[in-house]
């Protein structure tokens, strides 16, 4: 189950979208470039000229004259050529910043289901290899692209104005051209979503043996592993040998198509001589421009190619736009904060039902915690409750609007999940904090800091809040990484939050510590906790039991203890351990 990729015709669109919304800058650049085309033709002409003044007889001034003029078109070829190339250079890095952006957008919006179920293999693969192939394109493609066709197409017009009979026989390399290129572009693009996508699985293959070392190791499952390394190998080998076939054929045919055009252009201009019909001097710059711009050509065709691979990519990472939203805002606002789910069923895989029929009322402010063997489903109702996921079946509702109707935005205000995964991003501790609400001030900062205790080591820090942290930079301690996630919580101020595991990982005096602030951040709210440790259960107002899918028992941890069930038997023999 990979991830989608979006048709030609859909990469053609959002390309010219892109191109479209940069249009002035696109006038700009072809403008420039034009300036150092048409000065770089000036060159071979004049020196037509001279050919033809020097057989007719001339004076040493006029030589001399010509020789000035052509250092004139020079430096101006270099100027155009260079303020050209910058803006080009310009042009491309705003045409992939928005690229990357809109990218990024999708990438972080995307359902978990759909995440969890292509892998992360897929889905890496597209933010790396796929978007390091597109950058290289625009940034440095797309310029030159522009670049070569402006010289191309003034070159083939001065030639024409120069000799028109002459400049026929410039024509002779373009069915050279257009066979190979035809042939070529036709196999291309689907050998290079097959080379693309091999390389994807390898990645995918790769991090999940190396994320799992340890379990690979345990389970003897090396030579497995290894196997199917192999395999995805020799599939992107296969892909690359196929593609390097294809871009072999490729290039004879180009370098016969612009060698071809000199030899005939001599050829030919010289029986046109002897018949009157060109001058030795309008041949010699028909010669020269046929020359000049072979090396034109061979970069648009090295450019025509890296865009096939490129357009490949770009169709993988358009791609990812086609993945179906698992919710649609409704607008609707909720009246009031009581979250109820109402007959709820959740299937990772369909047919497989993980939850059969789960109905719960939280009450404001009440705790509610989760108990149950492992597999139970815990963790899946958490996440319905914080609507990670839309259920399957039934509903979960906050003041009578489902979880799932609300944007992401909303949902969060209302309620949150709190599991024991936290990240440190790379960036200050204010933009860690500022990915909870972005216009969060400096002195709302620091109260959510304070309140989970966690205000002092900020303090401490070389630069405050302004401290860089994450990979590369400083690394926050475990415990001070989940109470930066904490701030975030108050900053987020959602009312009701649900707490899967979220301290059992850290070592005991580290989690007495963090118990204070997580505290500092429940109170007053609603909360369900999936319990690994009854002791938390004994504290909460309600303690619900989950088994194979369903709540068995629900009620005040006394009455449940009384009453003498499966929770009264596990609190029993917890406590005698
Ligand atoms: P608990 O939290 O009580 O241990 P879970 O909610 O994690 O239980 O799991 C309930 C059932 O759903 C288990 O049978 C588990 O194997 C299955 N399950 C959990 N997560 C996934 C997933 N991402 N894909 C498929 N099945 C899953």
């Amino acid at each position: 189950m990979l991830l989608p990729v979006a048709e030609t015709t859909m990469v053609w669109t959002y390309s010219r979208r892109l191109l479209r919304n940069h249009r002035l800058a696109l006038v700009g650049v072809v403008v420039l470039q034009a300036g150092a085309a048409l000065a770089a033709l000036a060159v071979p002409w004049m020196l037509g000229d001279l050919v033809d003044a020097v057989r007719a007889g001339t004076t040493r001034d006029v030589v001399a004259r010509v020789g000035v003029l052509l250092t004139i078109a020079v430096l101006l070829q270099t100027l155009f050529a260079g303020v050209g190339q910058r803006q080009a250079m310009v042009l491309g890095e705003s045409i992939f910043a928005q690229l990357r952006e809109e990218f990024l957008h999708t990438v972080t919006h995307l359902p978990l289901s759909t995440v969890e179920r292509a892998g992360t293999g897929d889905l890496l693969g597209r933010t790396t290899n796929d978007v390091d192939r597109v950058q290289w394109v625009v940034r440095f493609g797309v310029p030159r692209v522009l670049v070569t066709t402006t010289t191309i197409a003034l070159t083939l017009v001065a030639a024409f104005l120069v000799s028109p009979w002459t400049a026929v026989a410039l024509l002779t390399g373009v069915p050279l051209l257009v066979v190979f290129a035809r042939w070529y572009l036709r196999r291309a693009t689907p050998a290079y979503l097959k080379g693309s996508s091999a390389w994807a699985a390898i990645n995918g293959v790769m991090t999940e043996s190396v994320e799992h070392a340890a379990t690979v190791d345990q389970l003897a499952l090396g030579p497995r592993r290894r196997a199917r390394m192999t395999e995805v190998l020799r599939e992107a080998w296969h892909w690359e040998d196929h593609t390097l076939f294809l871009r072999a054929v490729l290039f004879v045919g180009m370098v016969l198509g612009y060698v071809l055009p000199t030899a005939v252009v001599v050829v030919w201009g010289a029986w046109l001589v002897g018949g009157g019909l060109a001058t030795v001097g309008a041949v010699s710059t028909v010669a020269l421009y046929s020359i000049q711009v072979r090396h034109s050509i061979g970069e648009l065709l090295f450019w025509i190619d890296e865009i096939q691979v490129a357009s490949a990519s770009l169709s993988r990472i358009l791609g990812v736009n086609l993945v179906e939203p698992d919710r649609y805002p409704s607008h609707e606002t909720p009246a009031g904060e009581d979250i109820v789910a109402r007959e709820v069923a959740y299937a990772y895989r369909t047919g497989h039902d993980v939850l059969h029929g789960v109905s719960l009322d939280l009450a404001r402010g009440e705790r509610l915690a989760i108990v149950g063997p492992s597999g139970a489903g815990k963790s899946t109702l958490g996440r319905m409750l914080a609507g990670i996921h839309p259920p399957t079946g039934g509903s979960v509702t906050v003041g009578g609007v489902r979880l799932v109707d609300l944007t992401e935005e909303e949902l969060r205000s209302e309620v949150a999940l709190v599991t024991q995964e936290h990240h440190v991003f790379v960036g200050t501790v204010a933009d860690n904090l500022r990915l909870a609400r972005a216009e969060a001030s400096e002195d709302e900062m620091r109260d959510a800091l304070a309140s989970v205790d966690a205000l002092t080591w900020v303090d401490s820090l070389p630069d405050g809040l302004g401290t860089k942290v994450g990979s590369g930079a400083l690394t926050p301690t475990p415990a001070q990484a989940q109470q930066l996630a904490l701030a975030r919580l108050v900053l987020l101020d959602p009312h009701t939050l649900v707490l899967d595991e979220a301290t059992s990982l850290l070592d005991p005096r580290a989690a007495r510590h963090l118990e204070r602030s997580l505290n500092a951040v429940l109170a007053g709210r609603t909360v369900v906790a999936i319990a690994h440790r009854l002791h938390t259960a004994h504290d909460a107002d309600r303690v619900a039991v989950m088994e194979d899918g369903r709540i068995v028992e629900i009620g005040p941890h006394e009455e449940l203890v009384a009453h003498g069930g499966g929770y009264a038997a596990l609190w029993r023999s917890w406590q005698q351990e």
